[in-house]
C-alpha cells in the first residue's frame, strides 16, 4: 500500500488541513465570496503526502455557511454531516480496495467516474454548493478522463470538481486547460520543524524525521509514529548480517514483506544508498566512476523490480529477487574495488 494511494472506503475521514495550506483554504473562501469560485480546480499537490483529510477539509470549508477565516464552523449542518461523512452533495472518488487481492486497484474505473458525476451534478439535496472531488486524479483512465472533459465543457450551476494529483505531468492536457490551476506547496525547513515539535517530536527527533521524509513534516510524523529509525537499524543490521552470510535471505524477504510495499522500498533504497557509498567505494574515491555506475545501476534495476509489485505478484519473491541482486552487486563492486588496489 502506497502512503499516496490511501483511500480507504469504509474508514471514516476526520478532514483536516495542515497550517500550510491555510492560507489556500482562505483564498478559495474568498473566491466563493466574491462569487468568483471557479467550476474546477485542478490541485498539484507535494509528492509523498496523503491529502484525503486535506480535500474533505477544503470541501468542507466550502460547504459550510458560517466560516471564518476560511476555517469551517464544524458547527452547522453541512459541518456535522461532513463530519459525519454523510453529507450528500459531496462526493470523492479515488482507488478502491481490492478485498480479494488485499491490494489497491491501480487506476480509478470509469464507472467511478460516470457515477460521481452523476451522482453530484445531476442529483442534488441541498439549496447549497455542490462538490465532486477526484483524487488521485491522475489514476483516471483515459475513458474516465473523457467523461469528466464532457462534465468541464458545460459545468453544472453552483457546483465545483476539485480535481487532485500528485503527479500534475499525467492529467491530459484538455483537463488542465479547463481548471483553474492551484500548486500546494510543503513548507519550508524551519515551519515543518516548527510543526513537527508541537506534534511530540523533540528537536532532534524532528530534524531526524525531516531528513528521512525529504523535509515532508506529514510522512516524517507518520514515519515518527511507526518508531522508523528504529525499523532502519533493525534492517540495516539483519542486511548486514546477510551480507555476512549469516542469515539467508528468505530470512531477510520475510523481515521486509511483513511491512507496507511503500515501506520496504524506502528501507531498501535507504540500506542500498548507504551501502553503495560504504561497498562501492564513492567514499573514498567519488571518482570511481565504475562502482559510481554499477551503484547507479543496482538502484535503477532495484527500483524497477519494485514497482513490479503493482502487476499483482508475490511480493515476497520480489523483495528476495532485489536483496540477491543487492548482494552481487555489492560483492562484484568490493572485487573490482580490490582487483584495482
Ligand atoms: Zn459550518
Amino acid at each position: 500500500m502506497k502512503m499516496v494511494e490511501v483511500l480507504e472506503s469504509n474508514s471514516k475521514i476526520e478532514p483536516s488541513c495542515p497550517p500550510w495550506y491555510g492560507e489556500f483554504v482562505m483564498k478559495m473562501k474568498d473566491l466563493q465570496q466574491q462569487k468568483r469560485l471557479p467550476h474546477a480546480v485542478l490541485l498539484s499537490l507535494p509528492i509523498e503526502t496523503d491529502e484525503v483529510a486535506f480535500i474533505w477539509y477544503l470541501s468542507m470549508s466550502l460547504l459550510c455557511r458560517n466560516s471564518t477565516e476560511g476555517r469551517p464552523c464544524r458547527q452547522c449542518v453541512s459541518c456535522v454531516q461532513m463530519q459525519a461523512n454523510t453529507y450528500a452533495d459531496f462526493n470523492m472518488v479515488g482507488l478502491e480496495y481490492d478485498e480479494s487481492k488485499k491490494k489497491y486497484y491501480k487506476n480509478i474505473k470509469i464507472e467511478q467516474t460516470r457515477e460521481l458525476i452523476h451522482d453530484v451534478f445531476i442529483t442534488r439535496s441541498y439549496d447549497n454548493l455542490k462538490i465532486a472531488a477526484i483524487y488521485p486524479a491522475d489514476r483516471m483512465s483515459i475513458a474516465g478522463a473523457n467523461s469528466l472533459l464532457k462534465t468541464l465543457e458545460e459545468p453544472a450551476e453552483n457546483a465545483l470538481i476539485i480535481i487532485a494529483t500528485h503527479n500534475l505531468g499525467k492529467i491530459p492536457v484538455t483537463i488542465r486547460s479547463r481548471c483553474q490551476q492551484w500548486t500546494l506547496r510543503l513548507p519550508c525547513f524551519e515551519e515543518a520543524l516548527v510543526w513537527l515539535e508541537k506534534k511530540g517530536l523533540d528537536n532532534e527527533q524532528a530534524v531526524q524525521y525531516l531528513k528521512f521524509s525529504n523535509g515532508n513534516p506529514g510522512l516524517a510524523l507518520k514515519l515518527f509514529q511507526i518508531n522508523y529509525l528504529e525499523l532502519v537499524s533493525e534492517f540495516k543490521k539483519k542486511f548486514s548480517q546477510y551480507l555476512n552470510n549469516q542469515i539467508d535471505v528468505v530470512m531477510l524477504g520475510q523481515f521486509l514483506a511483513a511491512r507496507e510495499v511503500e515501506l520496504a522500498r524506502r528501507l531498501i533504497s535507504m540500506v542500498v544508498k548507504a551501502y553503495c557509498f560504504r561497498y562501492c567505494g564513492l567514499n573514498e574515491s567519488p571518482a570511481n566512476k565504475v562502482a559510481a555506475r554499477s551503484a547507479l545501476e543496482l538502484m535503477t534495476q532495484i527500483e524497477s523490480q519494485l514497482m513490479i509489485e503493482e502487476n499483482n505478484l508475490d511480493l515476497q519473491l520480489q523483495l528476495i529477487d532485489v536483496l540477491i541482486s543487492m548482494k552481487q552487486t555489492i560483492i562484484q563492486s568490493q572485487q573490482s574495488i580490490r582487483s584495482r588496489e
